[in-house]
């Protein structure tokens, strides 16, 4: 297969079947480059509105960026493990539509022989819905707050303008696990490594255990859940590398990335 079908391998009669029929569904009206925007102008915006706020932070007051996105690093892991992964009906049942819409469709409509889109329409079964980001938002709000009183202004906005950046990197990168081939996503560092690692997740038989990191997967390092025997740089630049794919799992998605690549 050539380069520019990694990633684009055959579909079976299922998956072909379930496209086609999810695809029916998405509504007239729907514009992918619309919901992108949906999406990225808030985020981009409440962004700009902290960075406008933040004067002369010291280096300790931009150093809590990192153990919050170490954090939020834990929480993408363990979100998608949990409640994307399995039916929570505790809540009121709130969670149950995140499981059905990833398990019964997202994972359906992507596999790791075919992970790839054809057109923008199809980015309604990649991108959250545009609440998604209002929650996380709402979510944050209490912490900055205590943090601003607590610390400075300075520290609440930097808390603050992370949730967006942190979830807009996620958009961004899991989009780029479902784009077709180019170059750039085949050579840029950290987005090579996460389209092989999301393209293994999506194998049936391990997608329940492993590779449940869609940025970074530092958590899947460190809770042993990778499908790699590496240590944490050898996973952060592992691009699309299968030498270090551990042996139990070289038949399963090991295989199907073969055929793939
Ligand atoms: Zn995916
Ligand atoms: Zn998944």
């Amino acid at each position: 297969m050539d380069k520019e079908n990694f990633f684009s391998g055959q579909m079976t009669e299922k998956q072909r079947a379930f496209r086609e029929d999810y695809k029916r569904g998405i509504a007239k009206w729907y514009s992918g480059w619309g919901h992108l925007l949906s999406i990225y102008l808030p985020g981009l915006a409440v962004i700009a509105f902290c960075v406008e706020n933040i004067h002369a932070p010291t280096l300790a007051e931009i150093a809590i960026l990192g153990p919050i996105l170490i954090f939020y690093n834990f929480n993408e892991w363990w979100i998608h493990k949990n409640a994307m992964h399995h039916p929570v009906k505790k809540l009121g049942g709130a969670l149950m539509p995140v499981y059905h819409r990833h398990v019964h469709q997202h994972h359906q409509y992507f596999t790791s022989k075919r992970m790839t889109y054809d057109t923008n329409r199809e980015w309604r079964i990649v991108l959250f819905p545009p609440y998604a980001l209002l929650i996380f938002l709402v979510a944050t709000v209490p912490f900055a707050l205590i943090i601003g009183y607590v610390w400075s202004a300075n520290a609440g906005f930097l808390v603050m303008l992370s949730t967006p950046f942190y979830y807009l990197n996620y958009e961004t990168f899991h989009l780029c696990c479902h784009v077709k081939e180019n170059w750039f996503v085949r050579n840029c560092p950290l987005i090579n490594t996460i389209r092989r690692h999301h393209a293994a997740h999506h194998s049936q038989p391990i997608m329940m255990e492993r590779n449940m990191n869609l940025t970074y997967p530092i958590t899947d390092w460190y809770m042993g859940t990778s499908d790699l025997n590496r240590g944490l740089f050898g996973h952060l630049f592992n691009g699309y590398d299968q030498r270090y794919i551990k042996d139990e799992f070289q038949n399963d998605q090991g295989a199907d990335l073969r055929q793939s690549v």
